[in-house]
């Protein structure tokens, strides 16, 4: 690992023969000129990784464990200058360009063999403004670094329900959660984005300065620049009556079809999202339930807990009696944080995911055949809300194109062992393929993996794709940015 101060280690790279093979001969490592690589180490306040240093193994490691990319060199940037620095150096050496955030992303797109990744972890740092209820955060921050800044001020910003998930990645692609009924998606609530462009230039976008670029960035992913700060409007949010609420899974047809009729018109303070799960063996779960199948709502009210019980009332009274229901005040990040530990950094994953109009009867026949076929207890369908304040924005106001969506749904293959990749991959192909004629079409790139096709892509975009397309094509012609659900810009 090489940071400013460490000697030079790289001497001149010869071929064994002395001989200068053809071009497509060398491995890009032995093209890259040595002096050009000093010179980025140079240039870096932060950290060059690169083959064969001590750290490179565990700095190349993705949160899905069944993905693993060797890449070239890690630009572990600190600052804005440093993303200048590696995003000239990534394209005037020809290099395949990965942009990592918290490298939580399913297909892995936050690396790529043997080319450069611009890992903008070490980017952290959240400023709150309590009197404009604005937070500045670092692109580095994951969800949990925000929740933490924010909630000292009693404030929240909507975001997804893991806490390790990075901001940046979660955010571009669109980003929902517990708030989101009430607040928006997470780009709903962003202001403005610090962007470095494929020309190293550095621009802000918000709704006044560069308009067609900041239209893009919510809702397009990483594709048109290294975003390396998010301006996000806060709210506020401080205690919450959250928590699980799980029922045996022979009940999970009535509560499927309650929940359908339920949740639209309930109060848009009540965030939920229904599973299709097994109990972990494992405390803190009751030893009697556990390998059991289960049907989860997940439930989070932001307002006192007499509210809440009232509002869940109709529900929760309609239904059989719960296995359990683990509901409390609580801060707002604990809940944020609460599936944490069930989900660390390094098992296998794979995922498939749809956006849902409707919920029929033959659909919850479908979705409870697959889901009994479970190959892992961490194995999962998740069905999440899109209504309430996300439905008030429209679809060509963001990049981000489902507005008309009910449901965004995940299913999700997931086991530490990796011998159950197969299992895990098949189980969700098959899964997906049964209720995917009830879906809308259009996944949400955050739950797509790099294996679906530019139809899917295109089908998520909807209309918004050929805009999608032009922006690109203005703002990284070359397609530079290419390592993410990529948009082709337009010819
Ligand atoms: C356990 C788990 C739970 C999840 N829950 C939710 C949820 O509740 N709601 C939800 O909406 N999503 C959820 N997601 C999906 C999540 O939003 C995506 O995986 C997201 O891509 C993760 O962001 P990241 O920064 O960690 O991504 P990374 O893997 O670091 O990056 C992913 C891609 O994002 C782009 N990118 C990242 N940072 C930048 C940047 N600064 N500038 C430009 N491009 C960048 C790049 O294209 C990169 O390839 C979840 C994911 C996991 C694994």
């Amino acid at each position: 690992m090489l940071g400013p101060s460490t000697p030079r280690k790289w001497g001149p790279i010869q071929s064994v023969s002395g001989q200068k093979p053809p071009l497509g001969g060398w491995l890009k490592e032995e093209i890259m000129h040595e002096d050009d690589r000093l010179k980025l180490r140079d240039s870096l306040r932060g950290t060059l990784i690169q083959r064969g240093d001590a750290g490179y193994d565990v700095a190349r490691k993705l949160y899905n464990g069944m993905i693993d990319k060797r890449t070239l060199i890690i630009a572990r940037c600190v600052d804005v200058a440093d993303v200048m620095t590696a995003v000239n150096f990534g394209r005037d050496q020809g290099l395949r360009i990965a942009i990592r955030g918290a490298g939580h992303n399913g297909p892995g797109l936050a690396s790529v063999d043997d080319g450069l990744v611009i890992d903008l972890s070490a980017m952290i740092g959240v400023r709150v403004d309590p009197t404009a209820r604005t937070a500045r955060v670092a692109a580095g921050c994951t969800q949990g670094d925000v929740d933490h800044a924010t909630h000292a001020f009693g404030l929240a910003v909507p975001a997804g329900i893991i806490s390790t998930t990075g901001i940046a990645g979660l955010t571009l692609s669109g980003g929902h959660g517990y708030l989101s009924r009430k607040y928006g998606l997470t780009i709903d609530n962003l202001i403005e984005a610090d962007v470095v462009l494929a020309d190293g230039s550095f621009v802000t976008a918000s709704k006044d300065r560069h308009p067609d670029l900041f239209w893009a960035l919510r809702g397009g992913g990483g594709n048109f620049g290294v975003v390396t700060s998010f301006l996000f409007a806060l709210h506020p949010v401080s205690r919450v009556f959250a928590g699980p609420v799980a029922f045996d899974q022979k009940h999970a047809r009535a509560i499927m079809q309650r929940y359908r009729e339920f949740l639209p018109g309930a109060p848009e303070e009540l965030g939920m999202f229904l599973g299709l799960k097994t109990v972990l063996s494992s405390p803190p779960f009751p030893r009697e339930l556990w390998g059991r199948r289960f049907c989860l709502l997940m439930c989070c009210y932001d307002g006192p807990e007499d509210k809440g019980k009232a509002v869940l009332a109709p529900l929760l009274n309609a239904l059989p009696a719960p296995w359990f229901n683990w509901m409390g005040v609580m801060p707002y990040p604990a809940v944020q944080s609460m599936f944490d530990g069930l989900y660390p950094k390094g098992m296998q994953w794979y995922w498939r995911g749809d956006f849902v109009k409707t919920l029929p009867d033959a659909a919850i026949e479908a979705h409870l055949d697959q889901a009994a076929k479970a190959p892992s207890e961490l194995s999962l369908m998740h069905l999440y809300p899109i209504d309430g304040a996300v439905h008030r924005i429209g679809s060509g106001e963001t990049a981000w194109n489902c507005r008309d969506a009910t449901w965004s749904m995940v299913i999700a293959g997931i086991d530490p062992n990796p011998q159950k990749a197969g299992p895990i991959t098949q189980w969700t192909k098959a899964y997906w393929e049964a209720v995917h004629p009830f879906d809308l079409g259009g996944a949400y790139p955050n739950f797509m993996m790099d294996d679906e096709g530019d139809a899917r892509l295109k089908a998520a975009y909807g209309d918004n794709y050929r805009r999608l397309t032009m922006v690109k094509s203005r703002y990284d012609p070359a397609n530079l940015f290419r390592v993410n659900q990529n948009i082709r810009p337009a010819s």
